[in-house]
Order: structure tokens, then sequence, then C-alpha cells
């Protein structure tokens, strides 16, 4: 793949650092974009007891706020909605679907879930978009990425085959860590000063699919308007759980319980200051023009 040039303005990228991979911006729009390749031989270092205890409650009030813009955009529609998830990892979208009456398909490659998927009822196909997706007739009335779309290598090439399985006034919703947002900038703050760790957390170098882009809320508008998507909303989402931090930072396992507890209090104190900062995950409402 061509790292020269920048996926959503094709202008020149520029090298910024390395960590485990480059990391490049783009001096026309922002855009950060990696080198980093997906490594199947890698497992996940993630602790996931642990991990679902702090993220589920965060996961589901953020997906409360997607159901009820995706009913407020598609309150014209009489008929149940369907739609798809592209990286539907454990379900919990899928399962928010159906508490509300929506239906939706998930894909997913990995199988590390299927047993839950299976046990739950849940619609999921294994594989990668869009080679598996199922046609559906008129297509999709949305199409959703929930921390998804920023590990997709080539972009250009999915925003056209998503077109192809929207409905003509069907939503593509893209919710999506930002390069702008608090815990990015200290990452970045913390990199200047000689600590990588928390950069490299923030791009996933560690895991088996790290982040390919970062955006920020207007080159992400410049990537789907390039292919004649307009933007119908933005919304802000929570990235902390105040009552659950410490689960969350316990979820990583080079973490020690010290190191997790002193975090913890300076993430309290830091309250006031993340909640009013610039959010560092959004949700997009785009539609086909
Ligand atoms: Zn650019």
């Amino acid at each position: 793949m061509d790292h020269s040039s920048c996926p959503v303005c094709g202008k020149p990228l520029t090298q910024l650092y390395k960590l485990r991979f480059n990391v490049y911006r783009c001096n026309s729009c922002a855009l950060l974009h990696s080198d980093a390749e997906f490594e199947h031989s890698f497992e996940s270092d993630l602790e996931s007891t642990s991990r679902d205890i702090g993220l589920k409650q965060l996961r589901l009030a953020n997906f409360a706020i997607i159901i009820k813009e995706l009913q407020n955009l598609k309150a014209s529609k009489n008929t149940r909605l369907e739609g798809l998830e592209i990286g539907c990892g454990n379900g919990w979208w899928l399962e928010t679907c159906r508490a509300n009456d929506i239906e939706c398909t998930g894909i997913e490659p990995e199988h590390i879930y299927e047993h839950y998927h299976k046990e739950n009822g849940l619609n999921v196909v294994y594989g990668f978009y869009p080679e598996v997706s199922p046609a559906k007739k008129g297509g999709y009335d949305f199409i959703i990425f929930n921390d998804v779309f920023e590990h997709i290598p080539d972009i250009n090439t999915l925003v056209e085959s998503l077109r192809k399985d929207l409905a003509e006034d069907g939503l593509l919703v893209i919710n999506i860590p930002m390069s702008t947002g608090f815990f990015y900038r200290l990452a970045t703050l913390q990199h200047k000063l000689g600590q990588n760790s928390n950069l490299t957390r923030m791009w996933q170098f560690n895991f088996h699919s790290p982040h390919m882009n970062y955006f920020n809320e207007q080159n992400m508008k410049l990537l789907l308007e390039k292919h004649q998507f307009g933007c119908l909303s933005v919304l802000r989402l929570n990235t902390l759980d105040f009552n659950s931090i410490k689960e969350r930072i316990l979820a990583d396992k080079g973490i020690n319980k010290v190191k997790a507890t002193f975090m913890t209090t300076a993430i309290k104190v830091l309250k006031p200051v993340i909640v009013n900062a610039e959010p560092d995950i959004k949700v997009f409402f785009f539609r086909k023009k």
C-alpha cells in the first residue's frame, strides 16, 4: 500500500514519528495515517473480564445516544429499520438494536465471540466486508461502524462499497476516536516528553488490528464528501465512565495495581477538564447526496 499521499485529500504525507510503525501527517487536511499492518499472529492482551465490566455500561450509554439520533433521522420510515454493522465484535450493538425493535446483521472477521452470538441468537456473518456481505434488496437503512472504521486499510474502496449497499436514503453511521480528543493530545504530549506507551496504545500498535488512520471532524467529513455523502449530524460520545475507570485501566495486563490506583485518582481529579475538553469519540451521521 502507498503511504506517500493522503487517502483523504491526495496531498503528500510527512513522517511525524515512528513507534512500532510509522505515523504520517497530511499537511493539508491533518489526517494522521500509519503504515501499520494487520497481524493475524497477534493475540490481544486485554483481560476480557475486567474489560467487560469497565466498558459495557459506557458502550451501552453511547449506543443509546446513537439509537435516538438514528430514530430521529429515520422518523419518516414506517417499517422496521434494517441495518448492517461492520465489525460487530461481541455483539452489544446488535443486542441494543434488538431491544429497540431494529433489525441489524453483524459482520465479524473473528470467531472469538461466535459462541456468545449463537447463545444470544444474534445474526452474524463471519468474514470480511464486502466479500461476505449479505445482499439486501433495495439496500440497508443504515450501515454502522463502532470503533472499526479507523482500522480499515483502504477507506476509499470501502466507502464506494458502502454506497452500493445503502438504500437511496440510507444512513452511514461512523462512531470513531478523534485525533483532536483530550486523551489523544495527552498521549502526544507524553510522547514528546519521551513516554511512548500511551500513544502506542492509542494507535493499538500492540494489538493484532492496529489503527490505520486517526481523523478529526473536518477530514472525516472531507472523505465522505469526496464520495458524495453529506453530513447530517455529529454527536459527542463519552470515553470514560468515571465509576469504572480502575477496571478500564486494569484491563491492560501490563499495568500494576499501584499504578492503576494512581492513574484512577489523577483522572478523577481531572474530571472537570476532561468533560469540557474536545471529545475523544464522535459519531457521524451521513446520507448519500
Ligand atoms: Zn489530507
